[in-house]
Formats: C-alpha cells, sequence, structure tokens
C-alpha cells in the first residue's frame, strides 16, 4: 500500500465485514477512506444487510484536483538526513536547504506532478461512480475541503447531527 498498489477488494472487504461485526460498531462506525470502487461499495451494502445495519451518511469532502496536487507534489527531502519538509505548509528557511543540517533538499521520484497526476486521475476516475451511487440513495453530502479544518470539521458535525 506504500507503493500505492491496491489491495485486492476480497482481502479489503473482508477486513471490514470483520471489523464491523465486533461489539463497539453496534451504536454506529465511520468509514475513512472505504469504499473506493463500486465493487466495493457494493459488497459493503450486502455485508451491511447481513448485520442488520446500514449506512446513514457519505460525506465527498471536495478539493480542486490543482489543489490536490500540489499538496501532494510540495515533499521535500533532506539528502543527508532525511529531514521532510512541504514548500506550502513546511518550508525550509531558505529554498532547497535543510534546516537542521545544511544538506541539499530533493523530491522523490513518486512525488513529481507526472506520477502524483497519473495516481490522482486513477483514484478520480475509480471513486467517480460512487459519488452516484450514494446521491441516488439520497445519502450523499459534499463538503468543501479547501476549507480550514475548524470549519470542515464543524460542518461534518453539523450535517452528522441532521443539522445541515
Ligand atoms: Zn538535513
Amino acid at each position: 500500500m506504500d507503493k500505492g498498489l491496491l489491495v485486492p477488494d476480497e482481502i479489503t472487504n473482508g477486513i471490514v465485514k470483520e471489523r464491523l461485526a465486533q461489539p463497539d460498531c453496534s451504536g454506529g462506525f465511520l468509514l475513512d477512506g472505504y469504499p473506493r470502487t463500486l465493487a466495493q461499495a457494493e459488497a459493503l451494502d450486502g455485508m451491511l444487510s447481513s448485520l442488520g445495519k446500514s449506512l446513514d451518511h457519505v460525506i465527498n469532502l471536495k478539493v480542486d484536483r490543482g489543489l490536490l496536487l500540489a499538496r501532494l507534489t510540495g515533499r521535500r527531502i533532506c539528502k543527508s538526513c532525511g529531514a521532510t519538509y512541504h514548500v506550502m505548509f513546511n518550508p525550509p528557511k531558505q529554498e532547497g536547504v535543510c534546516d537542521k543540517c545544511g544538506g541539499e533538499l530533493y523530491q522523490r521520484s513518486d512525488d513529481t506532478e507526472e506520477k502524483v497526476g497519473t495516481r490522482l486521475d486513477e483514484y478520480l476516475n475509480k471513486t467517480a461512480p460512487l459519488l452516484d451511487f450514494y446521491a441516488k440513495k439520497g445519502i450523499l453530502h459534499e463538503v468543501n475541503g479547501e476549507q480550514d479544518i475548524q470549519t470542515v470539521t464543524a460542518e461534518i458535525h453539523a450535517l452528522l447531527r441532521g443539522q445541515a
């Protein structure tokens, strides 16, 4: 998974099913990053109905593709000590130079715009049908994920309380 390889659906679905059957899920549960494909979503429906459960809400955090790319391609790593930086969120004091040891910062080949763009488009293509699937069930909500963390959190809380 570190290499961005996808785990087969049967394995992922099996892990989720086992987890959902545990007692601490009886009062409710939250799935983050699952399902990611239509096949997983359909399998999830089957598991939930066999457990006598159903989904109340699906939340899609919307972030512009260009902004996602900027977030995902901004990582820089020190050649000497391995310290990590982000050009937007955690920039070094001097561009391209490690604050800790003065080493040279580089971008991993996996983090280039071309590679990240390909992975991102694959992800978006796979997950797009899920939005339709849940919209038709009337449980899809969209939240603007470009807002600050407190605002996003407050909007999600309001949704879950049924106030939005
Ligand atoms: Zn360093």
